[in-house]
């Protein structure tokens, strides 16, 4: 855990959050400030800061975070209609939080290049 650190906070509990689900290795909650009708962040429980530390024991890790994406675009409902998974890596790409994440949005259409 990273003293500081909003998602770590969250994931200790220190922040309460409601999960919309978890595991051993995962979290993921809605966004503050959603950008669609549905906005989550899944979210690592290991405060990893951003893309670029990732090492390759971490490859199964970022693979269950789209098995949990698709996991839960099926349970409520937006799977067939669609969605985007979305990780900002440092500051041109968005990236405000210093652990690593990955935005789940669905339930509109969502437009393409984004900004
Ligand atoms: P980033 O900009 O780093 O890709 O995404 C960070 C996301 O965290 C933003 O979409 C922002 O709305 C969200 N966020 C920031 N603070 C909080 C918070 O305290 N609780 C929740 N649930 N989301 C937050
Ligand atoms: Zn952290």
């Amino acid at each position: 855990m990273a003293t500081n650190c909003l998602f770590c906070k969250i994931n200790s509990g220190e922040i309460p959050g409601k999960f919309i689900y978890e595991d051993e290795d995962l979290i993921a909650f809605a966004d503050i400030n959603p950008q669609a009708p549905h906005h989550y962040l899944l979210v690592p429980r290991r405060h990893i800061p951003t893309t670029l530390d990732l090492t390759a024991d971490d490859a199964a890790l970022i693979g269950r975070i789209y098995l949990a994406a698709g996991k839960i675009a099926r349970q409520l409902g937006f799977a067939e209609a669609g969605f985007r998974v979305v990780n900002n890596c440092n500051e041109a790409a968005g990236q405000t939080v210093w652990h690593i994440h990955f935005h789940l949005l669905a339930g509109r259409n969502l437009t393409w290049p984004p900004g």
